[in-house]
Parts: structure tokens; C-alpha cells; sequence
């Protein structure tokens, strides 16, 4: 294992710079001469769908975003000077719309292109209507349109994943590792080459500038326990740096991860012990002061409806556990 080192002040200016930036097009990492980040506006925010590109010999999508960023991440990978038919890999974190709806949008301009997923999540890409139809009823009809929909990739395009499998780029080589939590399918995926961890949203949400980090616990499937794992093995592997999908690079990983160690539970604490009394809406009060009060550049609104998401989630694993063991 190579060694930790702190990072440099470059890092720390370039930092800054892409939070201000939020580069549509793809922009250079600091870490690697490969890597390089583009901002696809998910959700239509500046600064919160984060697409990666490994300009290695196999050329390597990291994340899809939704259905309605297929465009803007076609548009990214032609600016930046390549053609869609050039790449190899589309890596997935996890099959959440977010992530992965894009995927079968986008196979058909990319010819040569496999998508790789965790095991769990492959025959959901095969046959997305129930994954669909779940995350409309997890996030209700309004908020599911910024989600998109998706379409069925054909088993031949999709390699499922599991742990410690590996993908040689060429220069770099990526290990999947198993990190359920988020949702059972969840990975997260280290880079060899620099050991940075693409953390999809096993590590909760990062929003630059406003240096919020934010727990992400949505339904149907979220499992606090698992995650709290999932921190630990993340913690134990030292990275470099985490490459947030929501969104981007943070320089101080073991500090982000632990921040998070102490928010996951105590957002599952207040939500158990609340909701049920004094209703969503103090609730969500509540967690934003907690997590948000810093918010200049995302506004309150953007915020509130991400930490909504999380209040179901949590209100949903609460009630799992107490059907599995009454009194609990
Ligand atoms: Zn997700």
C-alpha cells in the first residue's frame, strides 16, 4: 500500500476553484494526469451530479446520472475530445436513477461500451420496471420526474460486480469493493493509481463551497447498520481522497468520514424519536440547522428536498427494524 500523504496547497486552490467553477465540460483532476470531472446539472443544480472520465487506455465513465443528463454527458466527452464510440467502460455505483439511469440511454452511442454494476443490481438494468416503479413510489410523483426513467440494457453489455473484482485501465486499475448501506447494491471503487474512492453515495453527500456534508438514507432499502460498515472499511483503506458523485473531490477524507460516523446515527435518532410526534416538517427543520445552516451557494429549498428524501428512508428502516424485533 502506498503511502498516506497530506495533500498539497495546489490541491486545496484547485479545490476551491472547481467549487466555484462547476466545470460543464471535463476538467483535470489534481491527483492523476487521467482524471478528470464533469458537472452535468443534475437535478438542474450546479454542483451536484459529478460524471468522471479516466482518459486511460480503456477510456472509463464513472456514474450516468438520469435519463435527462444523457445529452450533457454526451456533450462533455465531445468537448473534452473524444467520441462517444471511444468509450470502453460505464461504471455505476449503484443502480439508483441518479446513477445509473442514464446508462441505457447512452449504449447506443457508445458501441463498444459494457456497464459495470454491482451483482446485485445487474438484472434490474436487464428489466427496470420494478426498479422504476420503486423509486417512484420512495420518492413520490413530483420529485420522481427529476429522476427519469430508464431503459432496459441487454445482459451481453452488463458485467456484474462484486467484491474485490478488479478493472484494468491500463494505467490504472479500479477494485470494486461491496458497500451496502445506501442501498444494497451499492459500490464503492477505489483507484489504484492515486487511491482515490469514488464513493457513490455510500458516504452521504458533499456539497463544495458550503462544505455541507449531509447523510443520503433513502427508502426502500437504506440500512443504517450496514452503512455505519460500510464508514468503517472506507476509513481502513486511507484514501487520498473521496470523489463524491454529489459532488466532487474532498481532500480530507478520514475528517469527511467521520462527520458522517456521527451524523448517520443521529439523524436516524431524531427522525425515530420525532417524527412520529411533532411531524415532518419540525423534523426537517430540525436536520437542516444541524447539517445546513452554512448554505450559501445551495439554496434552502435544494437542501430541504434532499434531506426529505432521507427522513422517508429513515422512517422506512426505523419501521423495518421493529417488524424484524418488536420493541426494539
Ligand atoms: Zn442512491
Amino acid at each position: 500500500m502506498r503511502r498516506r500523504r497530506p495533500p498539497r496547497a495546489s490541491e486545496q486552490r484547485y479545490i476551491s476553484h472547481a467549487a466555484i467553477g462547476f466545470p460543464l465540460t471535463f476538467e483535470p483532476l489534481p491527483f492523476d494526469p487521467e482524471t478528470y470531472l464533469a458537472d452535468v446539472r443534475l437535478f438542474q443544480q450546479e454542483g451536484f451530479g459529478a460524471i468522471y472520465l479516466i482518459d486511460d487506455e480503456r477510456k472509463t465513465v464513472i456514474e450516468t446520472a438520469t435519463s435527462w443528463e444523457v445529452g450533457r454527458v454526451l456533450e462533455a466527452i465531445r468537448a473534452f475530445g473524444l467520441k462517444p464510440e471511444d468509450i470502453d467502460a460505464l461504471v455505476v455505483s449503484h443502480i439508483h436513477l441518479d446513477h445509473a439511469g442514464g446508462a441505457g440511454f447512452l449504449l447506443p452511442e457508445m458501441p463498444r461500451a459494457k456497464v459495470y454494476v454491482h451483482e446485485r443490481g445487474h438484472k434490474h438494468l436487464v428489466d427496470p420496471t420494478r426498479l422504476v416503479e420503486s423509486a417512484r413510489q420512495a420518492l413520490g410523483p413530483e420529485e420522481s420526474e427529476f429522476y427519469g426513467t430508464m431503459r432496459p440494457i441487454r445482459a451481453d453489455r452488463l458485467v456484474a460486480v462484486k467484491d474485490g473484482d478488479r478493472l484494468d485501465l491500463g494505467k490504472h486499475e479500479l477494485l470494486f469493493l461491496d458497500s451496502p448501506g445506501h442501498a444494497p447494491h451499492e459500490l464503492t471503487i477505489l483507484d489504484e493509481r492515486n487511491r482515490c474512492v469514488y464513493t457513490g453515495d455510500a458516504a452521504g453527500l458533499y456539497f463544495p463551497g458550503d462544505e455541507i456534508l449531509m447523510p443520503i438514507a433513502p427508502a426502500p432499502a437504506f440500512d443504517l447498520e450496514k452503512n455505519l460498515r460500510t464508514f468503517e472499511r472506507l476509513l481502513a483503506l486511507e484514501p487520498r481522497a473521496l470523489l463524491f458523485s454529489h459532488y466532487g473531490p474532498h481532500v480530507h477524507p478520514k475528517e469527511a468520514i467521520e462527520a458522517m460516523m456521527v451524523a448517520y446515527p443521529a439523524w436516524a435518532r431524531i427522525v425515530k424519536e420525532k417524527l412520529g410526534t411533532l411531524g415532518e416538517d419540525a423534523v426537517l427543520r430540525e436536520l437542516y440547522e444541524m447539517s445546513c445552516r452554512a448554505a450559501k451557494r445551495y439554496s434552502r429549498d435544494f437542501l430541504e428536498r434532499r434531506i426529505r428524501v432521507s427522513i422517508s428512508g429513515l422512517a422506512s428502516y426505523h419501521e423495518r427494524m421493529e417488524r424484524a424485533a418488536p420493541g426494539r
